[in-house]
């Protein structure tokens, strides 16, 4: 069994009414991961252990935060022709996201971030978004773009890819759970070339062959330890702000640049 962390525990399902009620949650962040193919080095919830960990930064830096558990299916048909790689249709995504947020709603709950931390999935969480916002009034706070926000905010000091299952996925994975990362099978690849203004929605196989990109091999758990201190960094602060405004900003206002 595990031991109970020493930092205080801030996901769902490992809590009980009573550490519920102790700890007096106000927010809430529901991050959304996938079952995907990721090579033969890293595992299949890799995007869920990813998604997880800046959930659980953030959550803990901003303060009576709850982490709802993570969704570890996702939009990832774009890669259905690599093995045992599970997808929603972005519809059913899109239901799920609305059937959750509407649940915490429920209990009084109105300050709301949804964390994605795949590609396929900001698409159907931002149409859950927009809709609950049309029906509710609710405003909920889109986190997504990690690599992205933290290749700009750790430019100097670490050089974070944008890969899939490349050298920013095994560090998360090292810093999240060590030991399902298989760091002694990774292989560097070529950089699949992201963060072009264009981008082709159709088979990643089109693009990357193998089904993943990057320099796997120099992933480190110090790597990532400093992308999640540096996503909760970039979002902590603004999330204050919206708290101290009453989680009301209006649609626009962004928190990360990606
Ligand atoms: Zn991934």
């Amino acid at each position: 069994m595990a031991l109970r962390p020493s930092t205080p525990e801030v996901r769902l399902e490992r809590m009980t009414g009573q550490d519920v009620a102790e700890g007096g949650f106000d927010k809430a962040i529901l991050p959304i991961g996938a079952t995907e193919y990721h090579g033969p080095h890293l595992p299949y919830g890799t995007d869920t252990i990813g998604a997880e960990a800046l959930a659980e930064g953030i959550a803990r830096e901003l303060g009576q935060t709850i982490v709802l558990p993570t969704l570890d299916y996702g939009v990832s048909f774009h890669h259905i022709e690599f093995p045992w790689t599970v997808s929603l249709r972005p519809e059913t995504l899109t239901m799920m996201v609305r059937d959750i947020i509407e649940s915490v709603m429920a209990h009084g709950i109105r300050k709301i971030a949804i964390l994605t931390a795949h590609d396929g999935n900001p698409p159907p969480a931002e149409s859950a978004a927009r809709s609950l916002y049309q029906d509710h009034g609710i405003e909920i706070a889109m986190i997504g773009g990690w690599q992205g926000a933290a290749r700009k905010a750790l430019a100097g000091t670490w050089d974070i890819d944008l890969d899939h299952a490349g050298q920013s996925e095994m560090s998360l994975v090292l810093y999240g759970a060590p030991e399902m990362a298989r760091i002694d099978l990774a292989v560097n690849q070529p950089n699949q070339g992201m963060g072009h203004p264009v981008s082709i929605v159709g088979s990643f196989k089109g693009t990357v062959p193998k089904g993943y990109s990057g320099k796997a091999a120099d992933g480190s758990e110090e790597e990532g330890e400093a992308i999640v201190k540096a996503i909760a960094a970039l979002v902590v602060p603004f999330l204050r702000d919206l708290d101290a405004h009453d989680w009301k900003r209006g649609s626009w206002l962004s928190g990360i640049d990606s």
